[in-house]
């Protein structure tokens, strides 16, 4: 079993070429809940969608979030009627956000997601992080935001001071999976807001400890591929670059894998880390993602 721990971009892309070469019932993915809640009445799973519709070959792969090809009848008629939506959400991808905000009714939220996996045809096993409602604040010189005004309203423009999130329980199964698992990816997923609330799960560092652990850098050179990464890494004082997310994950990582463009870096990479992985890190096209998750599976299989 591997298990690969995800946000909402860079590890799906990772998965699109994962998915291609391992037996998919080999493989569990855990997934981000921190930015989870609910918006034009339905619960929105941001990341655990887009990790639905990546695994079900499913996904907007230049948005990375949302189905392709999907209307926006509802999202229009919305605007029309004075009630215009934060999140631009499309209609059949609403379709999963209404059928899961029913199941969660009856079901948690593990429990709703497995039933949308199979649905889909998924075989293999999506966990979200936590079923617990979290929450999640970007302080910015022009006040405390929600994530997600921060994202789409204010487009990722104020400076960012600080990023507080609140610790929530892991879901079941999380424990036992990373300590059954023959390794475990640390997709290159934002380090501020998807991985390290998986990492601040009671008992997960722990259990790290004790398996092979693989993570890819997000951030190349002294900044991110896409997304506020950066801004994150720089408002709570970590380095951004390849080192500062090593850092992050330096009590249990095994193995990090930088870009081509890092070579430099190895020696300072050294130093907390047993092994540096190097290669193109950027997955622009399909042999892209491929030949990263051939490399990273090299390492670990
Ligand atoms: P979010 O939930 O949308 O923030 O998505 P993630 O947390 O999964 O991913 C965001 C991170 O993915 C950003 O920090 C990017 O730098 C990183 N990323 C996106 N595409 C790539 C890529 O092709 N290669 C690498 N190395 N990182 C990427």
């Amino acid at each position: 079993m591997i298990t690969i721990l995800s946000g909402g971009t860079g590890t799906p892309k990772l998965l699109q070429g994962i998915k291609e070469i391992i037996d998919p019932t080999e493989l569990t993915i855990i997934v981000n809940t921190l930015e989870n809640d609910y918006f034009s009445g339905v619960y929105v799973s941001a990341d655990i969608d887009t990790v639905l519709y990546t695994m079900s070959n499913q996904i907007n792969d230049e948005l990375w979030h949302g189905i392709k090809g999907d209307t926006f009848i509802t999202n229009e008629q919305l605007e029309k009627i004075g009630a215009p939506e934060l999140l631009r959400i499309g209609d059949k991808d609403r379709a999963t956000k209404i059928q899961k905000t029913e199941l969660m009714k009856k079901y948690s939220l593990s429990e709703s997601v497995d039933i949308q996996a199979k649905k889909m045809g998924i075989s293999s096993k999506i966990i979200p992080m936590s079923n617990e409602d979290s929450e999640i604040k970007i302080v910015t010189d022009i006040g405390e935001l929600e994530f997600h005004d921060f994202l789409i309203k204010h487009q990722c423009q104020p400076e960012v001071l600080d990023v507080k999130f609140s610790n929530v329980s892991p879901s079941e199964g999380i424990i036992e999976t990373i300590n059954n698992s023959k390794a475990v990816i640390i997709g290159p997923s934002n380090p501020i807001t998807s991985i390290l609330p998986i990492l601040s799960l009671e008992g997960v560092r722990d259990a790290l400890k004790k398996t092979y652990v693989i993570a890819v850098s997000p951030i190349i050179g002294e900044d991110s591929v896409s997304g506020p990464a950066s801004k994150f890494m720089k408002a709570l004082n970590i380095e951004v670059s390849p080192f500062g997310v090593a850092s992050l994950y330096e009590d249990f990582l095994d193995n990090i894998v930088i870009d081509e463009k890092d070579i430099d870096k190895i020696k300072d990479l050294k130093q907390i880390v047993n092994k540096v992985t190097i290669t193109n890190t950027i997955m622009d096209n399909f042999k892209a993602k491929k030949n990263l998750a051939e490399i990273i599976l090299k390492e670990v299989l």
